[in-house]
């Protein structure tokens, strides 16, 4: 049987268009199962809202066509049989989206219509999880169930109560029964911690927090679900007994609120289209920052008596609708795996893919982590895969569309010699990482360690970027890092540089840019310690771990002495850190070059003579600066998100405290910082900004990832 995408237009002939049309519904519930049913999709949400939106044109232009077990006459899937089934007493239903700025204006037109004027919207975020139907009797929570097919659900009650966010019991005025609508989710931090952990230890790794979400609420084992970062966020009050219940959504969100249960904080009334409009805005730029994903925003009459006005389809309110944000998963084909090598020789398989904009970004390389991942993906070349880009996170490849397999992909191995110079790839028993045992006779190690040395957290020599590193290794004048302090001005200004382009031929540097590099080669002359160390690129050293280094050892001959053990009772160096450390010292290749580097002229002919600034005695004394303040975070941060925040300056001793008082020392103000900003503002508390935030992170050693 023919599948939809075996046509280009529709067929014109009737028994034609039906089949097209059966198979399309076919596919769809295929799907649908797979991901209602399974947790599992087969494909991301943007190929499927595709196709969906398809099938709907085509029954509306074609009613006749319409069968019953279409997925626009049905909402969700079936209950899985395992779990005991529990019929809702009013439905749960799915909410009608739409894609775009017009369909928005049709929605609000034809709501004013209705109506009669400017129409009052409660809007929310639409939290990417599952439905859950709670049931409380007298307060207590009795029976929690999934959405199922909107009409039965499965009993996920002893699930449910595992869930710390939602109260066993209910506070304040709470009515004899009530039953609450709202969505059970994982928050992005422990999607991430959790996914970390599965790889690590083998286990399955869930493609999205959605999936693990759903898959973690519908375990037959509720110790199983106990254990996973699940959170939940009412939005929807289905029916209550025993109470007057406020008139508007909004009251009811905040009446919910006050009986213990969360609401999301970011619930707003708005009004009209513009009002709309700008809200849908305003979320999807939040959307990055956020610590749990929305895929879109929920718009809501505010009325409940215009609400029950207006009334229900068979599979959605006609008072709602979801307007979905542009996806952050798609479809697209992995042209070939490549293998690169980093700094430390880690050899990393990138998947080179036809571009595929995804996540507000065109997206054309994804990295595969290591041989690990190659496989747990079981990934071919020329495969379709799934593209995810959530937030600011660096593109990955979540899943591989096996059903679009036609034979013409290949095996994706492992290469057992470096792609770059030739030496055996190792991987050392128990680690995931395989490496070039080249070192830096492997140009491509050299490369990146120059690249790491001139960083701007380390020597910082400004205008050494990839072209020119590249070609100061190809071109054999440079060997290693030492041998950068030696290039004369006419060393530099002969360099040709190849622009990357097709259409232009490579060109020289000439002497102005030489000469600036040449300046800022002189300027790192003179650099702190533990900049240098962290230049150095040991293994597993960072800036935090070469300052604390800096802050032991006063010179740099203190340091190559060090024993393990010593190097063990310093904070945050474990044992393989300290044994990197201790090897780095052993290796004459180092020493010979950090000798060129730092020794005097008269010692050393051709040295650097770089020289090396001390820690402050009273820096050193201060391991804590930030010891006895307290900070508050408000408002979304661009360049990190709000756990790193506090955790960095929680490593400065800092207490990070989650409401402003007299007792605060600072609010750091990330964009639409809201009333904690007007309090610090009324208190008169000194307000960072970002940057701000970000040059005490810096003045104090700490770099942001
Ligand atoms: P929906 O996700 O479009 O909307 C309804 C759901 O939104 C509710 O059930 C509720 O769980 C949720 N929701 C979140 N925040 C809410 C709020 N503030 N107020 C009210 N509800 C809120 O509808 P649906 O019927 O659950 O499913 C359709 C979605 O599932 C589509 O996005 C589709 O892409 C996806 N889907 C994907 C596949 C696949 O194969 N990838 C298959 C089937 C469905």
């Amino acid at each position: 049987m023919p599948g939809p995408e075996d046509f280009e237009r529709l067929p014109e002939d009737a028994a034609q268009l039906r089949e097209y049309y059966l198979s399309l519904v076919q596919q769809l519930n295929r799907y649908a199962q797979a991901y209602y049913v399974h947790d599992e999709p087969l494909v991301p949400d943007s190929e499927y809202d595709r196709l969906y939106q398809k099938l709907e044109l085509l029954e509306q232009q074609h009613p006749e066509l319409i069968v019953a077990e279409s997925p626009t006459q049905r909402v969700g899937g079936a209950p899985l049989s395992e779990f005991s089934q529990i019929t809702h007493r009013f439905p749960l239903l799915s909410i009608a989206d739409i894609f775009s700025a017009a369909e928005l204006t049709d929605f609000n037109r034809r709501l004013s219509e209705g109506l009669s004027g400017q129409v009052e919207y409660c809007a929310e975020p639409k939290l990417d999880g599952l439905a859950v139907s709670l049931i409380y009797e007298n307060g207590s929570l009795v029976q929690a169930a999934t959405r199922g097919d909107g009409r039965v659900g499965e009993d996920v009650t002893l699930n449910v109560r595992t869930i710390k966010a939602i109260p066993l019991k209910l506070q304040g005025n709470f009515p004899s029964l009530l039953d609450v609508r709202g969505e059970v989710f994982m928050p992005r931090d422990g999607f991430k911690a959790w996914n970390e952990r599965a790889r690590e230890n083998g286990n399955k790794v869930f493609a999205n927090p959605r999936n693990a979400a759903a898959g973690s609420l519908r375990q037959l084992d509720s110790r199983i679900t106990a254990k996973r970062p699940l959170t939940f966020n009412a939005y929807y009050i289905g029916y209550a007994q025993g109470a007057e219940l406020p008139d508007t959504q909004y009251g009811r969100l905040q009446y919910l609120k006050s009986l213990g249960i969360p609401v999301n904080p970011l619930v707003e009334v708005v009004r009209g289209e513009q009002g709309l409009a700008s809200y849908y805005e305003s979320m999807g730029k939040r959307r990055p920052g956020l610590n749990y994903d929305i895929d879109g925003v929920v718009l809501k009459v505010n009325s409940i008596a215009a609400q029950e006005e207006l009334g229900f389809t068979a599979r959605v309110p006609r008072w709602a609708v979801a307007y979905k944000f542009p996806p952050e998963e798609e479809i697209t084909r992995l042209i070939q795996v490549e293998f690169q090598v980093g700094r430390t020789g880690a050899v990393t398989p990138v998947a080179r893919l036809e571009p595929v904009y995804v996540g507000g970004v065109t997206v054309s390389n994804a990295t595969l982590h290591n041989e690990d991942e190659i496989k747990r993906l079981n990934v071919m070349n020329g495969d379709y895969v799934v593209v995810r880009r959530a937030g600011d996170v660096i593109p990955q490849i979540s899943a591989v569309v096996k059903e679009r397999r036609d034979g013409t992909q290949t095996e994706v191995s492992f290469p057992t010699v470096c792609p770059e110079c030739g030496s055996a790839i190792e991987r050392v028993e128990g680690e995931a990482v395989a490496r070039c045992s080249g070192g830096l006779f492997c140009p491509a190690q050299l490369r990146q360690s120059i690249l790491h040395f001139v960083s701007r957290d380390a020597m910082d020599l400004e205008g050494f970027g990839d072209r020119i590193v590249e070609e100061l290794v190809q071109s054999g004048k440079v060997h290693s890092v030492a041998d950068l302090y030696i290039l004369t001005e006419s060393d530099l200004a002969s360099l040709l540089i190849d622009p990357g382009s097709d259409s232009r031929k490579p060109r020289l540097l000439g002497v102005v840019t030489a000469r600036k590099l040449r300046a800022s080669i002189e300027k790192s002359k003179r650099v702190p310690l533990n900049r240098f160390i962290y230049a150095l690129g040991i293994r597993e050293v960072g800036q935090a771990t070469a300052l604390t280094l800096a802050r032991r050892y006063s010179s740099l001959t203190e340091l190559e002495q060090a024993t393990a053990g010593e190097l063990m009772t310093l904070d945050d160096i474990g044992q393989s850190v300290s044994a990197h450390i201790v090897d780095f010292f052993k290796e004459p290749h180092n020493l010979d070059i950090i000798s060129r580097l730092t020794a005097r002229p008269e010692e050393l002919i051709f040295s650097a003579g770089i020289e090396l600034i001390p820690i402050a005695e009273e820096f050193a004394a201060a391991v804590k600066p930030l010891e006895g303040k307290t900070y508050v975070l408000t408002g979304t941060l661009a360049s990190l998100t709000r756990s790193q925040a506090k955790n960095l300056l929680q490593r400065l001793g800092a207490t990070v405290a989650g409401s402003v008082s007299k007792k605060t020392d600072a609010v750091v103000a990330g964009e639409a910082a809201g009333s904690k900003l007007a309090k610090a503002q009324e208190l008169n508390i000194p307000i960072l900004s970002e940057d701000d935030l970000l040059a005490l992170f810096k003045q104090h050693g700490l770099s942001v990832q």
